[in-house]
């Protein structure tokens, strides 16, 4: 596809809006009219006369075409702003009109909805914010009460974290086997395997070093988060020595979550399990995706339904009160009636929390869409499944707590953790909102300092565990960054 733009910066904003229908299409931007051959294109030209500017849209695929056009005084406040959202609502509407769907997020591409919706409300009043997102950004009425929903809980967690506040997210960039739609940095054990000690000795010294910083500072440990790949994919030693250096160095006194993605239900053992409990862990997520084995199966994770179950049996029986479950619409393979029995499963072993995330198609993962359904029908079987993982949900007691969307989902579709009241997981909220700095180890960690007046900086560590271990010295020396920051800007 094609879009040509003209008399205007707003490549990005347009080109999110072709993608919500075109989503794994390739789109080609031109600022000129352009001798590529293409059936689809979009035009969305803005043009200046005297004190008003006019706005043209159009687009035509094969023998279809259908065009829209209005005029903005230049005197309007914020001007750009609102140039910028016209066109991308005509656009939208000419899409939806071609493509018969109506994304439910309107032509809000952003990945923060529930942020948005904070901030407006904050400033705002409710109800103003409710009217933007109807008028101004189409939201459907069920999405946006989602985003206040989540918000209104988001709030009171948000509202705990202090000044001097901040996370540690520690990486462990193993899984068992790759799964196909995976898009992280992650090595399977396998292929990894001579890297993984030395990592863990290395990802040790880093966690020393960054809890030195911490001390200096003065700053208050909020929450830990071990993530990957999956943490549980090590050995129970390699993961006791990681979670013993975190106690050792830091001060988890005053730590109001400790969680461990136990991720990949066929890496979870007794042994491990004693391991996370003996070192304090208060929160661990056990990741089935789906409970139909034929769809684990189609997404190359080597494990079944039923080991889903013993692992969640098994951490009960170590005494863990606070188990997530990550669940995936949209997966290959999977149908509204395969989701519907999954959902009957997750609720009947009763977690605390269940996130559902729809499926991402991101660059690198391996996997093309899967079924036989095109892109519409899927957003559409999609939505049913996250309407009655919502309902379902809320039987058990949970209610939206945090949102986030991410490009190429199946539907334009969002992620939603739920949670029983309680047990609702801080560290999702803090990274999410980027309420506190996030003191980061590990390959393709990223530390991301946030100032008190909200300016973000970023510490990138190297990408992969090779470069990693290669280049650590390099990188502990970038983490000096994080003392600088809050030299530049003082905690009040
Ligand atoms: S378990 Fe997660 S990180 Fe590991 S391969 Fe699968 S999707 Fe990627």
């Amino acid at each position: 596809m094609i879009l040509y733009i003209e008399g205007h910066s707003f490549k990005y904003e347009l080109e999110n809006i072709c993608r919500l229908f075109f989503t794994f299409e390739k789109i080609e931007v031109v600022g000129k009219k352009t001798t590529t051959e293409t059936d689809r294109k979009a035009s969305a030209v803005r043009r200046t006369f005297d004190d008003k500017a006019e706005l043209y849209v159009e687009f035509c695929d094969k023998g279809y075409k259908k065009e829209d056009s209005t005029t903005l005084l230049l005197d309007t406040p914020d001007f750009e702003k609102e140039c910028e959202r016209i066109l991308a609502v005509m656009l939208y509407k000419l899409l939806c009109e071609f493509t018969d769907a109506e994304p439910k997020w309107g032509i809000l591409t952003g990945v923060r909805p529930g942020k948005l919706m904070r901030r407006m409300a904050d400033s705002e009043g409710e109800e103003a914010a409710v009217n933007y997102f109807t008028e101004k950004l189409l939201c459907s009425r069920e999405k946006i009460d989602l985003a206040l929903e989540a918000s209104r809980t988001e709030e009171s967690i948000i509202n705990l974290s202090r000044p001097d506040s901040f996370s540690l997210y520690v990486s462990v960039p193993f899984c068992p086997t790759r799964c196909s739609y995976c898009s992280f940095v992650s090595h399977s054990i396998e292929q990894a395997k001579k890297l993984i000690d030395p990592y863990v000795n290395l990802v040790c010294k880093e966690i020393e070093y960054t809890a030195e910083i911490a001390k200096r500072l003065n700053l208050h440990l909020e929450t830990v988060y071990i993530g990957g790949g999956t943490p549980t994919a090590i050995s129970a030693e390699q993961l006791d020595r990681i979670m013993t250096t975190i106690n050792g160095s830091f001060d988890l006194s005053g730590c109001r979550e400790f969680t461990v993605e136990a991720g990949r239900p066929d890496t979870v053992t007794d042994e491990k399990l004693a391991v996370i409990k003996k070192n304090g862990a208060t929160r661990i997520s056990i990741n089935p995706q789906t409970m139909s084995d034929h769809v684990l199966e189609n997404i190359g994770r080597r494990h079944t339904a039923e080991q889903t179950i013993s692992a969640f049996n098994m951490a009960r029986r170590h005494g863990f009160d606070n188990i997530n479950m990550d669940l995936i619409v949209g997966l290959p393979g999977d149908s509204y009636q395969s989701f519907c029995e999954t959902m009957d499963k997750i609720r009947s072993l009763d977690p605390e929390s269940v996130t559902v995330h729809t499926l991402s198609m991101k660059r690198s993962s391996r996997m093309t869409m899967g079924g036989d359904l095109p892109e519409a029908e899927l957003g559409r079987v999609a939505e049913e499944m996250l309407r009655f993982a919502k309902s379902e949900l809320k039987k058990s007691g949970m209610n939206p707590y945090y949102l986030y969307r991410q490009s190429k989902t199946v539907g334009n579709l969002e992620n939603t953790g739920f949670a029983k009241t309680g047990y609702e997981g801080l560290y999702n909220i803090y990274i999410m909102d980027e309420t506190h700095s996030i003191l980061a180890c590990g390959a393709s960690a990223v530390t991301k300092l946030r100032s008190q007046g909200g300016y973000i900086e970023r510490i990138f560590n190297y990408k992969y565990p090779y470069e990693y271990i290669d280049r650590f010295e390099e990188m502990l020396n970038r983490k000096q960054g994080i003392e600088r920051f809050y030299e530049a800007y003082p905690i009040e």
